[in-house]
């Protein structure tokens, strides 16, 4: 036996839809010009999978902080929070984080995994109970391993599942944390939060909400879907990151807990591991002011979003429950899921590909997830290719009779 053997059906699949064209989990970026072109293959490409929800990674302000602090400090901090890795600008983002969100406390992390392995870890212990929407992202269920807490999942996006499990459970000692997200990363389906927050008002138990997709993205002020549902009061955990709306890297966490500040000595995904380099603190400081100071970049965003899934679904293309930035299509067979990512991409429109077990369903899913930058002419451009691509290979009719 050896050390990879248990990993060969992975090596073959991973082999097979390799051989079909370009390397779907290869892809490599020549050039990126703005949030949404670049060169992939030599070829120009429309960026439409990169998360880039505000196209806050060419905003002029944030780079120019970020060159200056990188002049000024130096590239990196060499060191963890808790040693010699708290600078100026860790302090002042985590400040302005707790502003933003009218909280007493912000942690930041180095990135949105390692807050979700952190918090999870550190606010539930052995004897605790972490009850998880199913459909959880990788990092929450980490996080659950990383802890010694119970873990349970509720059926997706389901508050009546959810109120059985915690009544399932009765009053057996130890605490409940129950985790959910705002956006859900693959087909961009929003949690009912609302229900969501009213069965733990009832039951009892605290409440965490991942707004890593929907942070700069939902609510009047972009603070996402806590913000949005009005239940901001009810959440007592938010997580969030900076690789998406803000355009940079790293992770946080806010809450009004008074007990909180005592994670910066316990949680060890925090503490045993280099910050965030000075350029990337000062990045996001500087987008986040560039996202609260510039509503319209959501406006914007939510009209893009609803182009293009409005144009998907008129075509016969199988997407999420209703617009969001995440527009996702689901694919009949991994075949024709592979061929159309292939096709798109020849064609110059990069996005995501998504396989089974990585999808909700089990199907195959083309991901698109859409910026405030992409223009009008971009999103008509993509659907076209869209629908040339799909009417080729025989994705549209098939879907279109699966959905009859
Ligand atoms: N939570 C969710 C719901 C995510 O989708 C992601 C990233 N895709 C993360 C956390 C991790 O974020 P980061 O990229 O900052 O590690």
């Amino acid at each position: 036996m050896g050390l990879f053997d248990k990993h060969l059906a992975y090596r073959d699949a991973y082999k097979a839809i390799q051989d079909v064209g370009a390397n779907p989990f290869k892809v490599r970026f020549d050039a990126v010009h703005s949030p949404t072109e670049g060169v992939v293959d030599g070829r120009p490409t429309i960026l439409l999978g990169t998360n880039n929800y505000l196209g806050l990674t060419f905003d002029e302000q944030a780079i120019a902080a970020s060159v200056k602090a990188v002049q000024e400090r130096g590239t990196g901090t060499t060191g963890s929070r808790i040693a010699n890795g708290s600078f100026e600008s860790h302090v002042e983002l985590e400040q302005e984080l707790a502003k933003f969100y009218g909280r007493k406390h912000a942690m930041v992390f180095t990135t949105g995994y390692q807050a979700n392995l952190g918090v999870l870890s550190t606010l539930v212990g052995r004897g605790d109970h972490l009850i998880l929407d199913a459909d959880s992202h990788a990092s929450i269920y980490d996080g659950s391993r990383l802890g010694h807490a119970e873990v349970i999942r509720f059926r997706h996006n389901d508050p009546e599942d959810l109120a059985k499990r915690l009544r399932r459970l009765g009053d057996a000692p130890g605490e409940r944390l129950i985790v959910v997200e705002g956006i859900y990363s693959m087909i961009g389906d929003v949690a009912p939060l609302k229900e969501i927050a009213a069965v733990k008002r009832e039951m009892g138990g605290y409440l965490l909400v991942d707004e890593a997709h929907s942070m700069g993205v939902l609510g009047a002020t972009g603070r996402g879907l806590a913000e949005a549902a009005g239940v901001e009061e009810d959440v007592d955990f938010i997580v969030g990151t900076f690789s998406k709306s803000l355009g940079a890297i790293g992770g946080f966490c806010v809450s009004d807990h008074d007990d909180f500040d005592v994670m910066r000595v316990i949680c060890r995904p925090y503490m045993f591991t280099a910050s965030l380099p000075p350029a990337v603190a000062a990045s996001t400081v500087t987008a986040l002011r560039r996202m609260i100071e510039q509503p319209e970049l959501r406006d914007r965003l939510n009209r893009n979003a609803k182009r293009l899934y409005d144009g998907l679904t008129a075509m016969g293309f199988l997407t999420g429950p209703s617009a969001s930035p995440i527009v996702a299509a689901t694919m009949p067979d991994q075949e024709r899921a592979i061929a159309m990512w292939n096709g798109l991409l020849q064609a110059g429109v990069y996005l995501n590909l998504a396989l089974p077990p990585a999808t909700p369903d089990s199907r195959p899913l083309l991901r698109a997830s859409v910026s405030a930058a992409h223009t009008d002419e971009q999103i008509d451009a993509v659907l076209k290719t869209y629908g040339e691509i799909g009417a080729a290979l025989g994705v549209i009719e098939p879907l279109k009779r699966a959905r009859a």
